[in-house]
């Protein structure tokens, strides 16, 4: 047997982190995952850590980032993604985003590493064209309070092309739109762990707004293989990946309703500064270039995720999530 390729894995305890690094080991990698578990958990991978070839270093990649031997892939997910913890913690979402960028196409270029970073459909701001093509530019406000996620987004971009021109290193850029599933954190925020978490909770549903905002919701498998075919792929302009099943926020709220049989009813609260109208990819280029698209409907991939939070101990379903971020904040 050859020896195992070796990935490494920014943010390897978040939610996409986590579950790159079990599609990676089931694909026979030697995976390495690096996470500050700000908003990381390791109760993502602890399932992992008996395996041989895991490997798990506690470093913040906003500092230098040193991993000894071959590096083949690089994967960059370590960031804050939700909006409130953009709030909570601004200036190191700030930071993972060109800092820790810096670092990581540094580390690519000595280990000769393809490199493949997370960008978000947030490049696009309160889109002006719907749904969004890789082409369009956006409508980002950088000093609303989104600007810290998508500004550090659209400099990655920026860092990661130029790395690309000018020293030729191998990268992929990933639009990551919406994506769901197992392994959400249930108090980040984030609206459909939100209305899960409401329900379970005995809660009422809180829709912002009037509920009419749009969002596109993609199933974290679905996302997962995207990711997967993307990085194997020789493409290295963005790429958007997503599910482009549109749903309004209050049609969504109505479905958790019904999946969870809450008696509980939807209430409305201001919508968030800058919360995006609408929100759906325009996936020609993935089904062009990698010949994907997604295949979980998002009744099928709200029941499974429904089941997981339910399985949750519940102690969970109360965590305090400030304590989380406690000691970063000065
Ligand atoms: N939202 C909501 N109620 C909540 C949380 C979020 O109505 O309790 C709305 C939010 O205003 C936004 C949409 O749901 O329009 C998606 O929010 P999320 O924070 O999940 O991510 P975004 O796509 O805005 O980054």
């Amino acid at each position: 047997m050859g020896k195992k390729q070796r990935v490494l894995i920014t943010g390897g305890a978040g939610f996409l982190g986590s579950h790159l690094c079990d599609r990676f080991i089931n694909e026979g990698f030697h995976v390495i995952a690096m996470d500050n578990l700000i908003t990381g958990d390791l109760r993502n991978i602890e399932h992992l850590f008996k395996h041989p070839d895991f490997e798990f270093y506690h470093h913040d990649v906003s500092t230098f980032v040193h991993v000894p031997g071959e590096l083949h892939y690089i994967l960059h997910f370590a960031s804050p993604a939700s909006p409130i913890d953009y709030l909570k913690i601004p200036i190191q979402t700030l930071k993972v985003g060109s800092l820790g960028i810096h670092n990581l196409l540094g580390l690519a270029r000595l280990k000769k590493s393809r490199i493949l970073i997370a960008s978000t459909s947030e490049v696009y701001g309160d889109p002006l064209v719907h749904p969004q093509p890789e082409e369009y530019y956006g409508n980002v406000n950088p000093v609303g309070p989104r600007g810290v996620y998508d500004e550090a987004k659209r400099f990655q971009e920026a860092m990661t092309m130029a790395y690309h021109t000018f020293h030729g290193l191998d990268t992929r850029i990933a639009r990551i739109f919406n994506t769901y599933g197992p392994r959400m954190r249930l108090n980040d925020g984030r609206v459909l762990p939100a209305f899960i978490g409401q329900a379970l909770r005995g809660e009422d549903l809180t829709v912002f707004g009037d509920g009419s905002q749009t969002r596109s919701f993609c199933y974290v498998d679905d996302q997962i293989e995207g990711l997967f075919r993307l990085l194997m792929s020789d493409y290295h302009l963005p790429v958007n990946i997503g599910n482009p099943d549109e749903v309004s926020i209050m049609e969504f709220a109505l479905e958790i309703i019904k999946l969870t049989g809450t008696t509980q009813k939807i209430i409305t609260k201001p919508l968030p500064v800058d919360d995006p109208k609408q929100r759906q990819p325009d996936i020609s280029r993935a089904k062009e270039i990698l010949g994907w698209e997604p295949k979980v409907s998002r009744a099928e991939g709200l029941k499974i995720t429904y089941e997981y939070f339910k399985s949750l101990p519940k102690e969970i379903l109360f965590e305090r999530e400030n304590k989380r971020f406690e000691k970063y904040i000065r």
